[in-house]
């Protein structure tokens, strides 16, 4: 299955683009949170990777709806951590959505967008300035769609998505935790952007540049 081997692919410029910006984003996570945003992200999708790419051997037939399922419940078993469960059923949602397809329309990947932004904000309830990954997500998904719906083919769409969810993640800086582990130190927060917003735009760059 076409799509599932491109599924495969892009975990695996996930976790390149992840690993390159682990210690950064532990960093960031330490101002104001535990720390451990780096090492989690880079848990749950290593382990991504080794279970979408098990799938896709042990089955050459794997749907992408299968190897995005496997892949999302080891992202969320092995990170831990909040954004763990929700890059994991984000992940899970995401393959739903597009479930045996084997090539992808430009309405199968507004749907996934969808999907994928859906389960974030349905399983972590944040609202938009609560200083979360869901600030650059919600931005992300809203230029998809406005582009997508304008005609703009998907590649682009992808690009501009991209553009405003790192635009978004650098405006986190000037929030003040809502949600999370980082909200009984706030004002240590304030100055510096939020790092599950960091991590979301980094990806999606990613994702976007491989697709182009
Ligand atoms: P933990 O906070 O459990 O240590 P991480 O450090 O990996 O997990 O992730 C922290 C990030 O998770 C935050 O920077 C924020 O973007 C995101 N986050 C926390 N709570 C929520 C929530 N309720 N909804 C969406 N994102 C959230
Ligand atoms: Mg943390
Ligand atoms: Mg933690």
């Amino acid at each position: 299955a076409a799509l599932g081997r491109l599924a495969v692919e892009l975990l695996g410029q996930v976790r390149d683009v992840v690993v390159e910006h682990e210690e950064e984003l532990g960093r960031l996570d330490a101002i104001a949170g535990d720390g451990d945003h780096g090492i989690g992200m880079r848990r749950g999708v290593d382990a991504a990777v080794a279970a979408a790419r098990q799938a896709a051997a042990n089955d050459g037939g794997a749907s992408v709806a299968r190897i995005l399922t496997v892949a999302g419940e080891a992202w969320s078993e092995r990170a831990g951590g909040t954004s763990g469960a929700l890059w994991g059923s984000a992940v899970i949602a995401a393959g739903l959505a597009l479930g045996n397809r084997d090539s992808y329309s430009g309405e199968d990947a507004a749907a996934a967008v969808t999907a994928f932004t859906d389960a974030i904000t349905a399983l972590g309830k944040a609202e938009p300035g609560d200083k979360t990954m869901v600030d650059a997500l919600l931005p992300f998904r809203d230029a998809f769609l406005t582009a997508f719906d304008a005609g703009t083919p998907v590649a682009a769409s992808l690009a501009a998505a991209a553009a405003s969810a790192t635009a978004a993640a650098d405006r986190t800086a000037e929030l003040r935790p809502l949600k999370g582990r980082a909200r009984p130190l706030a004002e240590k927060s304030l100055g510096h952007p939020d790092p599950g917003a960091v991590s979301f735009a980094l990806i999606a760059t990613r994702i976007s540049a491989h697709i182009s």
